[in-house]
């Protein structure tokens, strides 16, 4: 436990529930499975769109492949509007995610990482999240592993307010869409959203592929990478976490990146870095050339 804490992130006692955000998971829960009850074609498309813009969007191409890693570059009021959709999964605000998520990079399935499978596969999946002090809104001390974005205004009260927008994307809902629409746009939407990316923590760590040989566990599993626009190519990830693309064979749907090409076509992304599966293996091969002739 000591070891935790002095990464800066503090993930506390792992046994400790964290009351508020267990609540407010079981409910979301609740309000899941009653959401099929009021199903209309309207509330799954409303839904669906809300999905794409808070994960696609969001986490795939804003928390995940521009503020964590810096994979290509946008103007700032995209990197801002991307970040604005990120908050709407309700994985925290951007400053917290990024730190997270930088320290699973940096200490990947060792003790220190805050969701490794090596704890327990539902601790990788969810138990991280519900046990032990979760610092969603403690942007000093996250603050350390995203001092980019902690040094940025926006960020840092996005961090502060980030359940805002989903709160005002909740009361639009329910005034012009009724009860059921707000059941399928905020419970049911957020509960699919946190499990198909809590799966990249817990499943593309334990089951599928390995192209890479990393020293963590991260597979690819295609499944993974369907249900989140392209995360779950997760062990070409671990290999080259820079790289805007995850998806690196054209057999690797991955919708993210292909979203961040038309940017790069539109003029609005530039410095896009996605190295090419025959540029890795080129290089690879290389590398293993000059050894053996050494
Ligand atoms: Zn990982
Ligand atoms: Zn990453």
């Amino acid at each position: 436990m000591g070891a935790i804490r002095d990464t800066g992130l503090d993930f506390g006692d792992r046994t400790k529930l964290n009351t508020l955000t267990f609540s407010a998971i079981l409910l979301l829960h609740v309000g899941a499975v009653a959401a099929p009850f009021y199903f209309t074609w309207t509330n799954l498309i409303v839904a669906a769109v809300i999905y794409w813009m808070a994960v696609s969007w969001g986490i795939g191409m804003g928390y995940h492949r521009l503020h964590t890693h810096r994979g290509y570059q946008v103007p700032k009021w995209l990197e801002y509007f991307l970040a604005f959709c990120g908050t709407l999964a309700l994985e925290g605000g951007p400053i917290y995610w990024v730190a997270a998520h930088r320290c699973h990079h940096q200490h990947s399935d060792t003790d220190l990482d805050p969701h490794t499978p090596r704890h327990g596969g539902f601790w990788a999946h969810m138990g991280w999240i519900i046990f032990g002090d979760s610092m969603h809104s403690d942007t000093s001390l996250a603050g350390k592993y995203a001092p980019d974005l902690n040094k940025d205004r926006f960020y840092r009260v996005l961090s502060e307010w980030h359940w805002v927008p989903l709160a005002v994307l909740g009361a639009l809902t329910w005034f012009f869409g009724g009860f059921g629409m707000l059941l399928w746009v905020v419970p049911l939407r957020i509960v699919i959203g946190l499990h198909t990316t809590w799966l990249v923590n817990s499943a593309t760590h334990m089951w599928g592929g390995r192209r890479f040989e990393t020293t963590d566990d991260s597979r690819n599993l295609w499944w993974v990478a369907l249900i989140t626009f392209g995360e779950g190519w997760h062990n070409n990830h671990h290999a080259h976490p820079v790289s805007a693309r995850h998806g690196m064979a054209w057999y690797e749907l991955d919708i993210s990146y292909l979203q961040i090409r038309l940017l790069e076509k539109l003029g609005l992304a530039k410095a896009v870095y996605a190295p090419s599966l025959d540029s890795v293996e080129a290089s690879k091969g290389l590398r293993e050339a000059l050894k053996a002739g050494a």
